[in-house]
Order: structure tokens, then C-alpha cells, then sequence
């Protein structure tokens, strides 16, 4: 059979002359478009909800950049974690190679919002108001009568709608619910901020869920980009078995297949028009396959119509397929989850010791001691202290390694909620206590009277 060599150089989206070619996907359904439909509702479930549930009082998950302040889990996180954000990003980063490598890009198809967003709210309003696929050729072809007024404009009128919801949710995780409850129940002008940014998200999600669509995946997400470098031949993907398949062919009545030399792929096109992003999977693994699964249920419909074994397409890597053997983990993905599980617990350690009250301690810079009396030295320090909790934060100082003692200098250190403090305070130490002229301390940190943190440092004296 003479191989058609196009999809290499040219995108099934864009015609020759570098015009989009919209993509009419026929409707899927079968098997594995039930499982994503019911793994959506869930996925839908808690990203609407997201931003109104609490823990401890505080968001599931807030990122609040203009502000500097990040909720993950209700645990609330600071600049100052930023070691914590970085250990995480490479994490997620690790995460994202091993399960590319692995499994492909199944996170596309079946958890990312875009797809969710896309395949299963926007798409099937669009087939509930328009028809499936041959409805909407028909009517994309039509004059502007009634019809096609009235089914584009409450199309686009839904869209707009569910994008305000969608933009809404999205300012809820920057700005925290309450703030954006505000900004919705007051007037304009006393919010004018918000709105316009309300405005900006809820533009821009309707035009990639009503026009860009497919083309996000294939051009814009870098993540798509990335997999043609993360994937081998060992990556589990949406595969045909083109061993199995070829030599494609029609079916014909009473025909011998086998003498007739042809596979069991019978060229029905099915897989081809329940695609979302227009490909033909036939082809091999494509930039533009985002591992929806919608042909492997086309196919699996058509093979069980004509009698014949399902899984013609089907999740496999193309090892396995070529040899004819069961899908296991390669050294490189072994080694990756090594990495990955080294990182976890590094990340669970640094997070269970992670303390409420973070404090620094420095001897104010180009100080020595001063003498206080003629038994008596004192030393002064620098106190930085950070409050990570929600609630102010009474902090006091105690000695708990030397005999010494703590003077503060000004204000009592009274922290306000997620605040910060800087201060200063003295040690004070009679000379017959003092060891060496660098005297070892230990400081004890107290947030209403427990103990948060322990602090080192020394105390210069006179000997
Ligand atoms: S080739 Fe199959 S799995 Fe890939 S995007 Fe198209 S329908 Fe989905
Ligand atoms: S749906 Fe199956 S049988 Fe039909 S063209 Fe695609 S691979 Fe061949």
C-alpha cells in the first residue's frame, strides 16, 4: 500500500495555504467516554467548589500573588517558604517527565480543565444546541436564517455565561472567595479593578473554549510540546496496532480477508471523525493527540459490529505492539520514580517541620559588648519574626541554654496575623558566668508560651 506521508509536514488543522481547518468531531461515546464523563463531573465538582471549602478556616487552595499570600491545603505559605515552592515546582516538574514517559499524555485527555472544559461542558452544548457533526457542517454552511441565528446565539450566549463562571472561580483562587463576593455584590465603581479583570478572564476563556479549542493543545500548552521529546517507543499511548490493522480495507460481502491479504482495520474512517483534534491516529502518535481515548471506543464499536476482536485501537506503546508483548516499566521510568519518590519525602520532611513562627537571631552588625555595671556586659541583637499563622502571635524570648538574660529594647513583640516584625533586644551576662569571651546561647522562641522555635547564637564578653 503506498504510504500518505502528509500529517509529517502538515497540521490536520491547517490547509495549505495556512488557513484553520475547524475541526466537526462526530460525537464519541462508548466505554471510555463514560469514564471521563464521570471522572469530569468529579474534576468540575471540586474546582468549582475549590475556592469555598475550608480547612481550618482557610481555603483548599488560594494563590494569591498580589499579595504575597499562598494557601495550599489550608496551610497558609509565605515568601519565605520559597524553598518550599521550588522543591515543589521541581517535584511537580519530575512528576510530569515520569508520567509522560510512562503513560504518555493521558493527564490531557482525561484531568487537564482545558480538555475537561472543553470536551465535556462546551463541546456538548454545542451537540446539544447544534446537532453532531453533519448538523454542524450544515449549518456553518447555512445563510443566516432564524435557525442559525437563534442556535449560534444561544450557543455563544451559554458560552459567555459558563466563561463568566469559569473566570469567576478563577480570581476566587487568586483573591480568596470572600474578597471576590465583595467585589460581585458591590458597586462597580468601588471595585472597578475586579471587574475589569473579571472582564479580561471571562473574554479570554471564551475565546479559547469558542475559537482556539484544539489549537491551545497543539500550539500554546507547553506540556504538549514537550511530549514528542519525553516519549519513546516504550510510552504507553492511544496506539494502533497497525501489525494487526493493515493492510487496511473496505469490508466487502463474503470476502476472505486473509487470502484477500487485507488487515483488520476495514478503512470505515470512524477513528478519523470522533477525533478532537482532527487526526488520523492510523498515522503512528502525533504532536496533536492528547490520549482522549474517543477513537479507541469508535473503533471498538466498529470492531464489535463486524464480528471482530476489540482493541484494534488501544493504549499500548509501540514496543509492545511491534513485538507483540505486555506493557512493563523501562529502566529510565524506574529510575525516574526513584528520583521522584526521593523528592517526596524530602518535601513531606520539610513540611512536617515546617514551624508556625519562623524567627532569626543576628548580633546587630559592628557591635562588641558594653559594660552595664561592674559585674555586667551586655550584647545587642537583631530579631526578625515571621507569623504564619491567622492569628496574631504574642511572642516572647527566654533563654534556654546560658545563664543570661533577655532585655528587650521598645515594643513587645506583638505579631499580627501573617505579619512580619523586626526588632531588636539585649542579652545581658555577669562576667563570672561567662565561659570564654564567645559564649555559646540557645534562645527559646515563644508563641503564647509554646515553643516554636530554637534558636543558637553567642555572647561576646570582656575575657
Ligand atoms: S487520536 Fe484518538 S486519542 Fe488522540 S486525540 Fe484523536 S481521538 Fe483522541
Ligand atoms: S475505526 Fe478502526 S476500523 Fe475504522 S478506520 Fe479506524 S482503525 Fe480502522
Amino acid at each position: 500500500m503506498e504510504e500518505n506521508n502528509t500529517y509529517r509536514d502538515q497540521l490536520s488543522t491547517v490547509d495549505s495555504k495556512g488557513k484553520r481547518v475547524w475541526v466537526f468531531p462526530k460525537k464519541p461515546w462508548g466505554w471510555w467516554y463514560n469514564k471521563r464523563k464521570y471522572l469530569s463531573y468529579v474534576l468540575l465538582a471540586f474546582l468549582f467548589a475549590g475556592p469555598f471549602l475550608r480547612i481550618n478556616g482557610q481555603p483548599l487552595l488560594m494563590l494569591n500573588i498580589l499579595e504575597r499570600h499562598f494557601v495550599i491545603l489550608g496551610q497558609t505559605f509565605h515568601p519565605q517558604d520559597f524553598h518550599l515552592f521550588a522543591l515543589a515546582m521541581i517535584t511537580l516538574v519530575v512528576f510530569i517527565i515520569l508520567f509522560t514517559v510512562v503513560f504518555g499524555r493521558l493527564f490531557c485527555g482525561w484531568v487537564c480543565p482545558q480538555t475537561i472544559f472543553m470536551e465535556m461542558v462546551f463541546r456538548r452544548i454545542e451537540y446539544w444546541i447544534e446537532g453532531d457533526w453533519k448538523d454542524q457542517m450544515r449549518l456553518k454552511k447555512a445563510p443566516w436564517n432564524r435557525e442559525k441565528i437563534l442556535k449560534k446565539g444561544s450557543k455563544n450566549l451559554i458560552f459567555w455565561l459558563i466563561s463568566f463562571l469559569i473566570a469567576n472561580t478563577f480570581l476566587a483562587y487568586i483573591i480568596g472567595s470572600e474578597a471576590l463576593i465583595e467585589i460581585v455584590t458591590s458597586p462597580v465603581t468601588e471595585h472597578f479593578g475586579g471587574f475589569v479583570a473579571i472582564a479580561i478572564f471571562t473574554t479570554v476563556f471564551f475565546a479559547v473554549f469558542s475559537l482556539a479549542r484544539e489549537q491551545v493543545c497543539t500550539f500554546i500548552c507547553p506540556y504538549g510540546r514537550l511530549q514528542s521529546v519525553l516519549l519513546d517507543k516504550n510510552s504507553l499511548v492511544v496506539a494502533y496496532d497497525h501489525i494487526r490493522g493493515e493492510n487496511r480495507g473496505k469490508i466487502r460481502k463474503n470476502e476472505d480477508r486473509q487470502a484477500a491479504e487485507k488487515g483488520d482495520c476495514i478503512d470505515c474512517n470512524l477513528c478519523v471523525n470522533v477525533c478532537p483534534t482532527g487526526i488520523d491516529i492510523r498515522n503512528g502518535t502525533q504532536l496533536e493527540c492528547i490520549n482522549c481515548t474517543a477513537c479507541i471506543d469508535a473503533c471498538d464499536h466498529m470492531m464489535e459490529k463486524v464480528g471482530m476482536e476489540k482493541g484494534l485501537v488501544r493504549f499500548a506503546s509501540s514496543e509492545t505492539i511491534e513485538k507483540k508483548t505486555k506493557f512493563t516499566l523501562t529502566g529510565r521510568a524506574k529510575a525516574y520514580s526513584m528520583v521522584l519518590l526521593g523528592l517526596l519525602v524530602l518535601m513531606s520532611a520539610l513540611l512536617i517541620t515546617r514551624t508556625d513562627i519562623e524567627a532569626t537571631v543576628l548580633r546587630t552588625r559592628g557591635t562588641l559588648f558594653t559594660k552595664m555595671d561592674d559585674v555586667t556586659y551586655s550584647n545587642i541583637y537583631d530579631i526578625a519574626v515571621v507569623n504564619k499563622t491567622n492569628e496574631e502571635a504574642p511572642i516572647h524570648l527566654e533563654i534556654l541554654e546560658g545563664n543570661a538574660e533577655i532585655s528587650m529594647i521598645g515594643n513587645e513583640l506583638l505579631i499580627e496575623a501573617r505579619g512580619e516584625h523586626t526588632g531588636k533586644f539585649m542579652i545581658l551576662m555577669k562576667k563570672d558566668q561567662m565561659k570564654s569571651g564567645k559564649n555559646e546561647l540557645k534562645i527559646g522562641v515563644f508563641n503564647n508560651n509554646q515553643l516554636e522555635e530554637t534558636i543558637s547564637t553567642t555572647f561576646i564578653g570582656p575575657i
